[in-house]
């Protein structure tokens, strides 16, 4: 299969709400939109929630097949392995890394045989740390996740002036992470991919009101999604549906990697390639 991208780099960012980037001064986010194909309406799964979203991102089918939900890791012999294992499998010498705030997705979501560098912490912690590994071990597929948007939203709420400015510091955070990989020489070689898992609302709960997620409704549903790389469309808005995962597909297109037949998709979402 031909392959379209020399590396991939796919940012993960926790309780991005997707029309909250409209309502954020984000440069580094919209700079990067006007060279990718994205969406500020692309879709979560149900429930909206960490484990289901970012299993879904991970391993290309919904929350009906690969069940995660934090009781057990991800089986080795699931049907739906993750895009990092059909990487790992079919490039044994790749350097891969998953660096990732909550620590559930390094634990429970990405295959113990995948054999990546992995690293858990604060997103102030992480995002140095991403770039140094991006520098000095220029990987072949690097996954990030950040968190303190979703904090922000838990604590402060969702359509709050402290969750816009979360997500503010976090567009300053991925600039820091895009400079890398232009250090390296890797920017207009490589599949990078930005995704949000899930927004979040109030949400009634035992007479209680809660900042959370989890429910059918667009604050919840309604994720950013954006990818830029070579064979990619380039400042194209969407229009199509994009499902989360979807996510997976398009990681396995841009690197020439066959697509699993377990994955929900096999192709990736009309429009993103050209
Ligand atoms: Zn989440």
């Amino acid at each position: 299969m031909a392959t379209l991208c020399e590396r991939a780099f796919v940012i993960g960012l926790d309780g991005l709400r997707g029309p909250a980037v409209g309502e954020a001064e984000t440069p580094v986010l919209d700079a990067f939109c006007a060279e990718a194909a994205w969406t500020d309406r692309a879709s979560s799964v149900m429930p909206s929630s960490s484990y289901p979203a970012w299993g879904s991102m991970l391993h290309g089918v919904g929350p009906d097949k690969h069940q995660l939900g934090g009781e057990t890791p991800i089986a080795e012999d699931a049907a739906w392995p993750s895009f990092v294992k059909v990487a790992r499998q079919a490039h044994p010498e790749w350097t891969i890394g998953a660096f990732s705030c909550w620590g559930p997705i390094n634990r429970d979501l990405i295959e113990e045989s995948c054999n990546c560098v992995l690293r858990t912490g604060g997103d102030e912690i992480l995002v140095p740390a991403a770039a140094d590994f991006i520098r000095d071990q220029k990987p072949d597929l690097f996954f990030l996740h950040l968190d303190y948007i979703d904090g922000a939203g838990h604590s402060k709420g969702y359509h709050t002036p402290e969750y816009v400015a979360e997500i503010e510091r976090t567009d300053g955070w991925i600039g820091q992470v895009l400079q890398a990989i232009r250090d390296i020489d890797a920017y207009d070689t490589s599949l990078i991919v930005i995704v949000s898992d899930h927004g979040g609302c109030k949400i009634e709960h035992e007479n209680a009101i809660y900042n959370s997620h989890g429910e059918d409704n667009p604050d919840c549903m309604e994720i950013f999604w954006a990818a830029r790389g070579p064979g990619l469309a380039r400042g194209v808005h969407l229009d199509g549906q994009v499902n989360i995962a979807d996510t997976a597909p398009v990681v396995a297109r841009a690197l020439g990697l066959a697509v699993p037949p377990g994955w929900d998709a096999a192709e990736a979402p009309e429009g993103v390639f050209v």
